[in-house]
């Protein structure tokens, strides 16, 4: 007996005037729709991606300082980047860095800037597998307004930093 006919076996059974049984009909599994597993970030990138730190081997938690603030800042850096994923035709973007706690980021293997739109979860650097960095920049470039970004100018490096700070200019040298 296959698993389903076991279920209609125990589920409720309607007996009809000519005593003929009638199964009823289970309730079909109704699929979640348009909801993220809870591992995703965005449709491509997962809260892994977003919250890893390599140096210290783990995700950030909220003893490092992750909030809601933070949560929703990184929802939305990653939804751009999501943009520029499409924009590429779908490429596969590597994350090299997202959030970054301010104890980590202050890490001289890190060398992050002291007010780092990272510690707030409102920058990303990247890669996109196949193209050069100063070509993707190169790209970027007449679309930040659009995209409301800031981006690094920092030719030559194998990362792209992009952040949501809003403030001018929008390709600026860290
Ligand atoms: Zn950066």
């Amino acid at each position: 007996m296959s698993v389903f006919e076991d279920a209609l076996k125990k589920s409720k059974i309607f007996t009809t005037p000519d005593k003929k049984e009638v199964p009823v009909i289970l309730d079909p599994v109704i699929p979640i729709v348009s909801t993220l597993s809870k591992d995703m970030i965005t449709p491509h990138f997962s809260w892994k991606e977003a919250l890893f730190l390599p140096t210290w081997n783990r995700m950030a938690n909220t003893s490092d300082g992750l909030n809601d603030q933070v949560k929703a800042n990184l929802t939305k850096v990653f939804s751009v980047l999501e943009e520029i994923r499409t924009l590429w035709g779908n490429k596969p973007i590597t994350i090299s860095c997202a959030y970054r706690p301010k104890a980590y980021n202050a890490l001289p293997s890190i060398g992050g800037a002291p007010k780092s739109a990272h510690i707030d979860g409102m920058a990303i650097d990247f890669y996109i597998s196949g193209v050069k960095c100063d070509e993707v920049r190169k790209t970027l470039i007449p679309l930040l307004d659009t995209f409301k970004i800031r981006m690094e100018h920092k030719d030559g490096s194998n990362w792209v930093h992009i952040d949501i700070r809003q403030s001018t200019p929008r390709y600026f040298i860290p």
